[in-house]
């Protein structure tokens, strides 16, 4: 049956033209930037968009406010800087791994040089470049700060020999030797028994063809409580909370100037060396005891045409008085809750005049 929704997940190209201009969507594998990439994002930032580096709950970053000419521009330079080396699959390249991996004791395995493998192992399939816009891949190393991410294709590592592939709630036993491949695998499997599908939850009985397609069978049952990874220091990593998730000029010349590399994480920070310096100064939380812990919020006005309010703004009035009581916050300009955390926060949608709060008008 022929597909009849479009794909609209946003690339470097295939911009969102949002209420404020173009929106472009970069994708950043394993979190993983060096200091020049982190340059080039700034400065491209500043030239062709408003001038912040939104980062999303995949780990990847935002440029909005595109110039007319930004998307040509911006593909430039990042092509450049090796951040679009497959202009094919630049918007499958989705793919999560643990933000501390290999630099705390938390850590069974070091899953970035696998992730940095998978990616390479996708642009080389040119097939993959079909892949929905939404398409997952996760790699846990093992703490299960991804566990609640959702992801399609799911690795959770064990030890430095094996891990548990997942493809819903079950998973198989395998090798690290053979995780890029079998990952890539299953999307492949994925694009062949889809219909109109975007992801293999959405497959009736997906997960079970899939693993009969790769001759594997389920074994390990999955339940992982989700850790919850907060700003301060962690073995030899220091992880920076960026308020709301956008990055200003400032606080990312903060980060190119005290890192060589830094990793975006899905929870809108960003891990650095424990030694880094003077992120404070330009805004940034290296504690977590802040009132920015744990608080996201949508777009909301000028960006989005359906906001009833600009909660970004909002936020960041009301958010150093805001009762806590532990749990994250998410701020969202109308009832849709984009960027929502998964479960467990305090849920603040405008309503044109004002806010509910958790369903108590305010
Ligand atoms: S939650 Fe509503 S206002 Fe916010 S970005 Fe989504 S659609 Fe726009």
């Amino acid at each position: 049956m022929a597909r009849t929704e479009t794909d609209r997940c946003p690339g470097v190209l295939a911009v969102h033209q949002a209420a404020d201009g173009g929106l472009a969507r970069v994708r950043v594998p394993g979190g993983r930037l060096t200091a020049q990439q982190l340059e080039v994002l700034r400065v491209a930032a500043a030239e062709v968009g408003d001038g912040r580096l939104e980062l999303t709950s995949r780990g990847n970053v935002q440029i909005r406010a595109l110039r007319e000419d930004g998307p040509r521009e911006l593909s430039d330079r990042l092509f450049g800087a090796g951040l679009l080396p497959s202009i094919a699959h630049e918007r499958v390249r989705n793919i999560l791994a643990s933000p501390l991996s290999g630099l705390d004791e938390e850590s069974r395995y070091d899953v970035l040089p696998v992730a940095i493998a998978l990616d390479q192992g996708l642009c080389a399939r040119p097939g993959l470049a079909e892949l929905p816009g939404r398409f997952l891949f996760a790699l846990d190393d093992g703490r299960g700060d991804l566990a609640d991410v959702q992801a399609d294709v799911a690795v959770l590592a064990l030890d430095d020999r094996s891990a548990v592939l997942s493809l819903g709630s079950r998973g198989v036993r395998v090798g690290w030797a053979e995780v890029p491949d079998l990952m890539l695998t299953a999307a492949e499997a994925f694009l062949d028994v889809r219909d109109q599908e975007w992801r293999i939850a959405e497959v009736a009985g997906g997960e079970e063809q899939l693993l009969q397609r790769l001759g594997l069978k389920a074994s390990e049952a999955l339940e992982m409580k989700p850790t919850r990874v907060t700003a301060g220091l962690h073995g030899t990593a220091l992880v920076v909370t960026v308020p709301l998730g956008s990055l200003t000029q400032d606080q990312a010349a903060a980060l190119v100037e005290t890192a060589d590399e830094i990793r975006v994480t899905p929870w809108r920070s960003v891990v650095v060396p424990a030694t880094a310096t003077g992120l404070e100064d330009a805004g940034l939380v290296t504690t977590p005891d802040s009132v920015w812990e744990g608080v996201t919020a949508c777009a909301g006005r000028p960006g989005c045409a359906k906001a009833l309010a600009d909660v970004r703004a909002d936020a960041s009035r009301l958010m150093p008085t805001f009762p806590r009581d532990g749990r994250r916050v998410h701020w969202a300009g109308c009832e849709r809750r984009c960027g929502k955390p998964a479960d467990g926060f305090v849920d603040v949608v405008a309503v044109g005049d004002g806010y509910w709060v958790d369903g108590v008008r305010v």
